[in-house]
C-alpha cells in the first residue's frame, strides 16, 4: 500500500495519476503502515515506512539536515532513468551528490534524484512535483516537439521500479485487456464524404491543382507512382460527371473502409451541422471549417455503418466552448444512432482546457480531441483513457496518429515509408505500455487525390499481426470504466502465494477482462539488473483470485 502525502490542490490529480497506475494506495492517515511513503511537496510525517519518496522542486528538509548543496534550473528539459529520457516541464531541483545519483539532469549530468538509506529505511529525494508535471500533461499537454514521448507512462513506470527495486511488492491492474497486448482505435472524421458537395468552391480548386500539378511535382520527387499520377488525373478529367451525377463520387470511400475493415471495430465522427464555421479561442471564424454537409445528407452512409456495427459520434463545431450548441450537435446524432453515451472529437481539434466542462455539460460521454494537428504521438503523455481533473464522468480517448499531420506539406510531409516508420514507435510503446493507440484516417483519404490507402493498408497489417483488441471508441470507454470501478480490497502474502481480493461493477458489454499483475518482491541483489518477475491472473466481475509466484 502506498500512503500519499500531498497539498489539497492536487488532490483531484493524485486520485486521476492512481487510476492510471493502478495500485493500492491512499491519502495518508495517522497511524496508517505503508511500504511506500509518497509525500508531494510536503513534510514527511512520522513514519516507518520501507521507502519514503520524497518529491518536489522546492529545497526540503531532507537536503537541509545533510548540507547538500542544492540549485534550481528551468523546466523543459530532461532527466534520465537507466538510460530512458523523460521531460520536466516545471522546475527541477538538482542535487550535488554523484555517490547517490539514481536520476540524471540531461543538460548537466548532476543528479536529479538522489536516494539514502537511514536505518531500514530508503529515501528517494526526486527534484520535481511529480503532480505539477501530471496536471501540465492532463491540461496544457506536450509541447509538439516532445511528442513522441508517453511521459506519463515514464513517470509511472519509474515510480514502479524505485518500488520493486528497493525489494518492496507490488500489485496493479494493468491497462491492458485480457488476452491482448493492447487496444486499438480505428476512426474516421468525416469531413468530406463527397466531392459534389464542394462544386467550385476553394476546396475544389485546391482538389483540381493538387490532382494535376501537385501530382506531376510529387511524381518528380519520387513521392508518387505513375500510376498515382494517372489516378488523379482520371478523377480531376471526371469531375464534370461526378458534378452531373454520371459518374462516382471518389470522396465516398465508405464500402472501401467497410471493406477493409470488416473484421475490426471502428467509429466514424460525423458532423451534424452544415455550413456553420464555428468560433476558434480567439473568437475567429474561418469559413473553410464550415461542413458543406450535414449528418442528415448522408443518411444512406449512417445506415450501413450501423448494420456494420461500427460507431457513429459527434464532429462537433461548437461543442467545446458552448454546452447548448453542444447539446444540439449531440442530439442530432443521437436522433440517428439511438445510443444512449455519445462521444464527441472536435472539428480542427478545437480545445482548451475548459472544453472537457463544456461537453460534460453538453452530455458527452467521452471526447477524442487531446491529440496534434502537426505530428503523431502523445499530447497528454498517455495511451491511456483518463479524465480530466475538472470533470465527473467524461472521459478522454487522447489521440495518437491522424493521417493529414503524416502527409501534409506543412506538417510532417512523410512519404509512405517515412509514415510507416514514424509510427512504429507508437506502435511499439502500445506493446510494452498498453493503453490504447488511436487512429484517426479521414473519410476521403483513401481516394484522390490523397491516395493514402496504402499506408493504411499496410498500418492494418502491422496491426493485426499484434492482435491487440480492436474496439469502437466507446467501447475503449467502457473497457476503462470497468477497470477504473476496480478496487484491490486486500492483499495477503504467504510466502510464494498471494490472496488478492477486488471488487469490480459488473460488466454490462461483453468486453475482454481486467488483467492482475502481481511483482515478487525482488531480492537486493537483483537491484543492479533487475529481471521482471510476476505472476498473472485475468478476472470480469468480483472476486478472491489466488496467484502463485515461483
Ligand atoms: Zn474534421
Amino acid at each position: 500500500m502506498i500512503g500519499v502525502v500531498a497539498n489539497g490542490v492536487e488532490y483531484s490529480t493524485v486520485v486521476e495519476f492512481f487510476e492510471l497506475f493502478k495500485t493500492p494506495w491512499e491519502f495518508w492517515r495517522p497511524g496508517a503502515r505503508y511500504d511506500v511513503l509518497l509525500c508531494s511537496n510536503s513534510v514527511a510525517p512520522e513514519n516507518d515506512a520501507r521507502l519514503l519518496l520524497l518529491y518536489g522542486a522546492q529545497r526540503q528538509a531532507f537536503e537541509q539536515c545533510r548540507g547538500t548543496k542544492t540549485w534550481s534550473v528551468h523546466g523543459h528539459d530532461f532527466v534520465s532513468f537507466r538510460g530512458e529520457r523523460m521531460p520536466i516541464y516545471g522546475n527541477c531541483l538538482l542535487f550535488d551528490d554523484q555517490g547517490n545519483k539514481v536520476l540524471c539532469h540531461e543538460g548537466t549530468k548532476s543528479a536529479a534524484a538522489i536516494s539514502m538509506a537511514s536505518g531500514t529505511q530508503a529515501v528517494v529525494r526526486l527534484g520535481f512535483d511529480l503532480f505539477e508535471e501530471v496536471r501540465y500533461l492532463f491540461t496544457l499537454g506536450q509541447p509538439a516537439e516532445f511528442a513522441d514521448i508517453p511521459t506519463l507512462e515514464l513517470h509511472i513506470s519509474l515510480l514502479r521500479e524505485l518500488i520493486l527495486s528497493w525489494g518492496l511488492p507490488l500489485v496493479e491492474i494493468l491497462p491492458v485487456p485480457a488476452g491482448h497486448r493492447f487496444i486499438v482505435c480505428l476512426t474516421h472524421d468525416v469531413d468530406h464524404p463527397r466531392v459534389r458537395y464542394h462544386k467550385c468552391d476553394r476546396t475544389m480548386f485546391g482538389f483540381l491543382y493538387r490532382a494535376l500539378v501537385g501530382s506531376v511535382i510529387n511524381f518528380c520527387r519520387g513521392r508518387r507512382s505513375l500510376r498515382q499520377v494517372a489516378v488523379n488525373w482520371k478523377a480531376a478529367l471526371s469531375l464534370p460527371l461526378v458534378f452531373a451525377g454520371l459518374a462516382k463520387d471518389f470522396w465516398n470511400q465508405l464500402d472501401r473502409y467497410l471493406n477493409l475493415e470488416r473484421d475490426l471495430a471502428s467509429t466514424f465522427f460525423v458532423i451534424p451541422i452544415k455550413g456553420d464555421a464555428g468560433v476558434d479561442s480567439h473568437g475567429r471564424t474561418r469559413a473553410n471549417r464550415a461542413s458543406p454537409y450535414a449528418s442528415a445528407d448522408i443518411a444512406d452512409d449512417l445506415k450501413k455503418l450501423l448494420s456494420a456495427n461500427s460507431e457513429i459520434a459527434v464532429h462537433g463545431i461548437d461543442a467545446w466552448r458552448d454546452s447548448a450548441k453542444g447539446g444540439d450537435e449531440r442530439e442530432r446524432i443521437q436522433e440517428i444512432t439511438g445510443a444512449g453515451d455519445i462521444g464527441v472529437r472536435m472539428h480542427w481539434l478545437y480545445f482548451n482546457s475548459q472544453a472537457p466542462l463544456t461537453l460534460e455539460k453538453a452530455g458527452f460521454g467521452y471526447d477524442s480531441t487531446v491529440g496534434y494537428n502537426e505530428t503523431i504521438g502523445y499530447r497528454a503523455g498517455t495511451a491511456q483513457v483518463f479524465k480530466q481533473p475538472n470533470v465527473d464522468h467524461l472521459l478522454e480517448l487522447p489521440l495518437h496518429i491522424m493521417d493529414t499531420a503524416l502527409f501534409y506539406p506543412s506538417y510532417m510531409n512523410l512519404s509512405d515509408e517515412q509514415a510507416g516508420a514514424a509510427m512504429l514507435p507508437l506502435i511499439e510503446n502500445a506493446t510494452r505500455f498498453g493503453g490504447v493507440l488511436t487512429i484517426n484516417w479521414h473519410d476521403r483519404s483513401l481516394g484522390p487525390e490523397r491516395l493514402w490507402g496504402d499506408a493504411y493498408v499496410t498500418l492494418l497489417d502491422d496491426l493485426r499481426a499484434r492482435t491487440p483488441w480492436f474496439a469502437t471508441a466507446a467501447q475503449a470507454i467502457s473497457w476503462f470504466r470497468k477497470r477504473r470501478s476496480a478496487v484491490i480490497e486486500s492483499v495477503i502474502r504467504e510466502g510464494d502465494s498471494v490472496r488478492v481480493k477486488i471488487s469490480v461493477d459488473e460488466d454490462k458489454g461483453n468486453f475482454p477482462g481486467l488483467r492482475l499483475r502481481v511483482h515478487k518482491a525482488r531480492s537486493t541483489n537483483d537491484r543492479i539488473r533487475p529481471r521482471p518477475e510476476y505472476a498473472e491472473a485475468t478476472f470480469n466481475q468480483s472476486s478472491e483470485i489466488d496467484v502463485t509466484l515461483s
